[in-house]
């Protein structure tokens, strides 16, 4: 373990962000790691407790507690401590395809269910697996490892998101012949055009595709499946098909005036500003006009807080965002406790440099639209906002919120981002396929599996839990890969 006596001796300390002033000059990362020796102190503060809540990965209370990976986290942060970074590695990637995704972008379920975390600071084990996985990369470690034998059987997967990557890893190295199509020009699902370039810089997905290339992984970008090739063709060449789509369908906000020019739904807009940003720099013209305007996000969550950060580093005048819940509290409730997911008030990224730009944070919390007016153009120019009060409903029993009465009043607006979340998979590809849905329109499968009501098609990720997270997209990515190679082979060692 760590140091025995290392959480008493040794502070939490992280490496030190670029300042938001400065750093919302462009579009790099901003996280600067700790130096080796540095961080193998963070390390020594793991106390490898008995009951590790940190790799438990459990629901509690209806959220997810700990690793949903059980990355073996005591293991690697003794070995950190210890200064075997090779050690390290090897115990990381037993259960992680991508440490250098989730190291950058995972909210640390590990850290939140940490029991140094119940009185002081979690051990900064986030930052720990990044420091094992770039020293992994810069020091050689992570070669193309192709199968020694081929198993003849040919597997497609339709999507390159996180599930669909850490599947095809899986089950290229069992030695089947894996395709992966992607409908955009680029792999990497929402790692490449959702997540924005200062979460992480899109040179660390490369870096990973190229790898998986030299392991025989085929990609086929620009195919769009259920539209430019069809589920039967797929099904006729392949032995199975893993459907890893994600859950893009966004949902919209119906207020009168929607048709306004300038509404955007968020992933549309934070697509076209990487994707301008991977083609020239944002000199292409694609990006819409933000520079002195005022930009309004539709929805609180870590979408609305990522489009906060892009429109801010495109020169908004000013940055509201509408959240439709009360603001949580800044510590945990009584109802709350550790392990639990904490669910507090956080300031992100995003929120800082607003704070930092216009002096508050840019949050109204229990508001949402109510209209959308527009000039004569069509441009959009204002939105009118309701207050919203929690009311029981009669009928249900549930707690919704309510506009209140004469409580409106209208702030400008010239773009508007809906990042008010998404309602499942995509219906073209499921009708395509013809795979049964769940009532919120995920893909069905068997009870905790991912065999969907198609022989031979299986589904994994967002597109079968839901939008969620990176981690839990990899997670299903290894789970069903595992369970195709059962069926392709009658057992697996996945
Ligand atoms: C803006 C944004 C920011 C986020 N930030 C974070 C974060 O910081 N941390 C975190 O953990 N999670 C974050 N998430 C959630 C996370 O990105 C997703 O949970 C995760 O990417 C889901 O992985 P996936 O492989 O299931 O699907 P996706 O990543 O959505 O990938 C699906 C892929 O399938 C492709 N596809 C769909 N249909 C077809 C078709 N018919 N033919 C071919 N290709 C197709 C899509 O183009 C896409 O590339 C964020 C989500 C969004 C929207
Ligand atoms: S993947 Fe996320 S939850 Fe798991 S150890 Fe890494 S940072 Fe923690």
């Amino acid at each position: 373990m760590g140091k025995p006596t290392g959480f008493l001796e040794y502070q939490r300390v992280d490496g030190a962000c670029v300042p938001p002033l400065e750093r919302i000059r462009n579009f790099n990362e901003f996280h600067r790691g700790l130096a080796p020796k540095e961080q193998q102190l963070q390390g020594a503060r793991c106390m490898a407790c008995g009951v590790p809540f940190c790799q438990s990965g459990r629901m509690i209370s209806g959220m997810a507690s700990g690793c949903p990976l059980n990355n073996l986290v005591p293991e690697w942060n003794d070995l950190v401590y210890h200064g075997n970074w090779e050690q390290a590695y090897y115990r990381l990637e037993k259960t992680n395809c991508f440490p250098e995704f989730t190291s950058r972008v995972c909210p640390a379920l590990c850290e939140a269910a940490c029991t140094c975390n119940l009185n002081g600071d979690p051990v900064a084990t986030k930052a720990n697996e990044r420091a094992i996985i770039e020293n992994a990369w810069n020091t050689g470690l992570i070669r193309p490892n192709p199968p020694k034998i081929r198993t003849g059987k040919k597997v497609a997967v339709v999507g390159s998101g996180p599930s669909g990557l850490a599947a095809a890893m899986q089950l290229n190295r069992r030695g089947h012949q894996v395709t992966v199509f992607e409908r955009h020009d680029r792999i990497g699902g929402l790692l490449r055009y959702g997540i924005p370039n200062m979460k992480l810089e899109k040179d660390v997905i490369d870096r990973r595709i190229r790898l998986m290339e030299e392991e025989g992984i085929t990609f086929v970008t620009n195919t769009d499946i259920g539209k430019d090739r069809k589920a039967k063709e797929l099904l006729k060449e392949f032995d199975r098909v893993l459907l890893c789509c994600g859950a893009s369908h966004p949902r919209d906000i119906q207020a009168p005036g929607r048709e306004a020019k300038g509404i955007w739904f968020a992933v549309d807009f934070l697509r076209t500003v990487t994707k301008s940003l991977l083609d020239s720099e944002l000199q292409d013209g694609q990006v819409p006009k933000i520079r002195g305007k005022h930009v309004v996000v539709i929805g609180g969550g870590d979408t609305g807080n990522d489009c906060v950060g892009t429109a801010i580093r495109l020169g908004a005048k000013s940055v509201v965002q509408l959240e439709m819940m009360p603001q949580p509290p800044l510590t945990r409730a009584e109802n709350n406790p550790w392990p639990e997911w904490p669910r507090v008030c956080k300031i992100d990224y995003g929120q800082e440099e607003a704070i930092a730009v216009f002096g508050h944070d840019p949050r109204i919390y229990q508001a949402t639209v109510s209209e959308f007016i527009k000039n004569k153009k069509g441009d959009l120019t204002h939105l009118k906002i309701v207050h919203l009060e929690p009311q029981k409903d009669e009928k249900t029993g549930r707690t919704v919120m309510t506009p209140v009465p004469e409580s409106e009043k209208q702030i400008p607006a010239d773009l508007v981002l809906i990042a008010a979340g998404f309602l499942g998979a995509e219906k073209y590809i499921t009708d395509d396929f013809q795979v049964a849905l769940t009532a919120r329109t995920n893909v069905m499968t068997d009870d905790g599996g991912y065999q969907t009501s198609v022989p031979n098609v299986f589904t994994a990720g967002d597109m079968h839990r839901g939008q969620s997270l990176v981690v839990w997209a990899i997670r299903e990515g290894r789970e069903a890969a595992r369970t195709v190679d059962e069926s392709l082979m009658g057992y697996s060692n996945l």
